[in-house]
C-alpha cells in the first residue's frame, strides 16, 4: 500500500494504530500532520457481537403512537404466515443493511421471515458483478458460459436451500434464477429489485427477463428504474433505520474520538464520501472536486469505504483513489471494513458536508444517512438520489467534477443556506425513507398477496 496515503485498514486489539502503515513513521509524519493523533486502536479484525435489534416500541418517540398503532393493525391479516427472503450477501451494501432491520420487525408483528444467503465461487461474483454493470448500462458480453455458471450456481442455491413458506421475496438478479424452485399452486414469489433498469443491456435483460417475469410480481425502488414486465410492478422507497448503529445519536465525545482515532481535524470543515470503492461512486471525481474547491476554500476530505463481499473490484479501485489522492495530508482515505457501522455514523456525524457523487446508482441510502443526520447534501443527480434531493430544497444535485466543486465551495462559503438545507432533508427522510414506513409497505403488499386484503374491521378485532 502507498504509504504516502492515509489509508487506515482494520487494527487488531488492543494494537496501537501506530502499527498501520505510514501512521506514526516520523518522516511521513512531518508530511502529513494529522497523523500524529492516531495513536489508539481502532477498529476490531472481527465483527462486534452486534446489540439486541430495537423493537417496534423503540420508535415511538421517532414516528408517534398511531404510526405504529397502524403497523400492528396492518400485521394482523399477515400474521403467523411464512416469508423467506433471499440475496446474496449478508453484509456490506443497502440491502443487507436493510434486511437486517425489516426482518426482526417483521418477525415481532408475528409475520415469520427467514432471510437466507445464495452461495457462490469468485466466479460467479464476477459474472453478477458484470451483469451489474450491464444492468446499470454498461458494456458487456453475454456469453453462453457465464449464462450457464449463473445458472448452476442458482440451482446449486436452489438445492441446498428449502422452499416451503407462503411467501418468497428475492432480492436482485444474483439469486433471481431460484425462481425454478416455485412449485404449482405454492407460495407467493416477488422479485425486489434495488437497482436502476431503466436503461439494461438488451442482452443481459434479455436473458434475466424471462425469470423475472415467473415471479408474482416485481417491486422497483423507483418508477423510472423499472421495465415493462408482464406481472404487476409496485413502488417502494428503500429506507432507513433510526436506529440502527449507522443512524443512532451520538456522543459527542465518541464522534471526536473516531476523529482524532483517524486523523480528521475538526476544527476544519470536513467534506466526506461514504462509499464502496466502486467506479460508478466516482471515487476519483470526488477527489478531482475537492481539489477544485480547495483552491478556494479550506476543507479536508474523506473518502471512507470497503470492499462489498461481492465486489471484487474494491481493490482496484481502491489503489485508483490512492493514486489520485497523491500525498495530500488532507486527504483522508479509509478502507474499512463491514463492521464499521458507529465510525460510520461518527463520520457522517463529524462532517460538514456529505457528498455522494454517483454516476449510476440504485436509491442511494449514503444520502438518506446524511439527509437523516441534517447533512447538507451534495449528490450525483442519478439513480434514487433526486427524489431524495430536491435540488436547493433538501441538498443540492450535481452532474460533474467541475459542479460539485462549485457546490463544495458555495456551501462551505453560505453555511445558513447549508443548514436550512440539512433541516429539509431530515423532514424529508422522516416522512418518507424510515424503516417504519418500509414495514408498512411490505404488510400491505403481503395483504394483496396472500388475497387477504380486507382484514375485519377494527371492531370486529
Ligand atoms: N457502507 C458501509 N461501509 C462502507 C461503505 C458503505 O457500511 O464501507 C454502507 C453505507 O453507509 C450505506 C450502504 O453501505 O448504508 C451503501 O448503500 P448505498 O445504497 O449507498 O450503496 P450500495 O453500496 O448499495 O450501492
Amino acid at each position: 500500500m502507498d504509504e504516502k496515503n492515509t489509508v487506515v485498514t482494520s487494527t487488531e486489539p488492543g494494537q496501537p494504530a501506530a502499527s498501520q502503515p505510514g501512521a506514526s513513521d516520523p518522516k511521513s509524519a512531518t508530511q502529513a500532520p494529522p497523523r500524529e493523533r492516531r495513536r489508539k486502536p481502532r477498529i476490531s479484525e472481527t465483527p462486534p457481537v452486534p446489540p439486541p435489534p430495537p423493537c417496534l416500541a423503540d420508535y415511538e418517540p421517532i414516528i408517534g403512537k398511531p404510526q405504529l398503532d397502524e403497523l400492528h393493525f396492518l400485521a394482523r391479516s399477515a400474521r403467523g404466515k411464512t416469508v423467506k427472503m433471499v440475496n446474496s450477501t449478508s453484509m456490506g451494501g443497502g440491502v443487507a443493511e436493510m434486511l437486517n432491520r425489516l426482518i426482526p420487525l417483521l418477525n415481532e408483528l408475528e409475520v415469520h421471515t427467514k432471510w437466507d444467503v445464495i452461495t457462490g465461487g469468485n466466479d460467479f461474483f464476477e459474472i453478477t458483478k458484470g451483469f451489474h454493470n450491464a444492468l446499470h448500462g454498461g458494456e458487456y458480453v453475454l456469453t453462453k458460459e457465464a449464462k450457464e455458471i449463473f445458472m448452476m450456481y442458482n440451482e446449486q442455491n436452489r438445492q441446498r436451500m428449502q422452499f416451503v413458506e407462503d411467501l418468497f421475496v428475492i432480492h436482485d438478479p444474483q439469486p433471481a434464477g431460484l425462481i425454478r424452485a416455485r412449485e404449482r399452486n405454492r407460495g407467493r414469489w416477488i422479485w425486489r429489485c434495488h437497482i436502476d433498469l431503466s436503461n439494461p443491456h438488451p442482452d443481459v435483460w434479455g436473458f434475466l427477463r424471462p425469470m423475472i417475469e415467473e415471479y408474482d410480481a416485481a417491486i422497483f425502488s423507483s418508477p423510472q428504474f423499472a421495465r415493462q414486465l408482464a406481472i404487476p410492478q409496485y413502488l417502494f422507497y428503500p429506507c432507513i433505520d433510526p436506529l440502527s448503529e449507522k443512524n443512532k445519536e451520538l456522543d459527542e465525545a465518541y464522534i471526536q474520538k473516531v476523529c482524532d482515532d483517524f486523523g480528521i481535524d475538526r476544527s476544519r470543515p470536513i467534506v466526506t464520501q461514504i462509499s464502496r470503492f466502486d467506479r460508478l461512486k466516482d471515487p476519483v471525481g470526488v477527489i478531482q472536486a475537492y481539489q477544485l474547491a480547495k483552491k478556494y476554500v479550506d476543507c479536508q476530505l474523506v473518502l471512507a469505504g470497503g470492499g462489498a463481499s461481492d465486489d471484487p473490484e474494491g481493490a482496484v479501485v481502491l489503489q485508483e483513489v490512492m493514486d489520485a489522492a497523491g500525498d495530500d495530508p488532507d486527504v483522508v482515505i479509509l478502507n474499512l471494513p463491514p463492521w464499521s457501522a458507529l465510525e460510520i455514523n461518527a463520520l457522517q456525524r463529524a462532517s460538514t458536508i456529505v457528498v455522494q457523487k454517483s454516476l449510476k446508482e440504485g436509491f442511494g441510502l449514503t444520502v438518506t444517512e446524511a439527509l437523516w443526520k441534517g447533512k447538507p447534501t451534495i449528490a450525483g443527480a442519478v439513480g434514487g438520489i433526486p427524489t431524495q434531493v430536491i435540488h436547493k430544497l433538501t441538498g443540492v444535485l450535481v452532474h460533474s467534477v467541475e459542479g460539485c466543486a462549485y457546490q463544495i465551495r458555495y456551501l462551505l462559503t453560505h453555511p445558513e443556506f447549508a443548514k436550512e438545507l440539512g433541516k429539509n432533508g431530515r423532514e424529508h427522510v422522516k416522512e418518507n425513507f424510515l424503516m417504519t414506513t418500509n414495514v408498512k409497505r411490505w404488510l400491505l403488499l403481503f395483504q394483496i398477496m396472500l388475497g387477504t386484503a380486507r382484514p375485519e374491521p377494527p371492531d370486529k378485532i
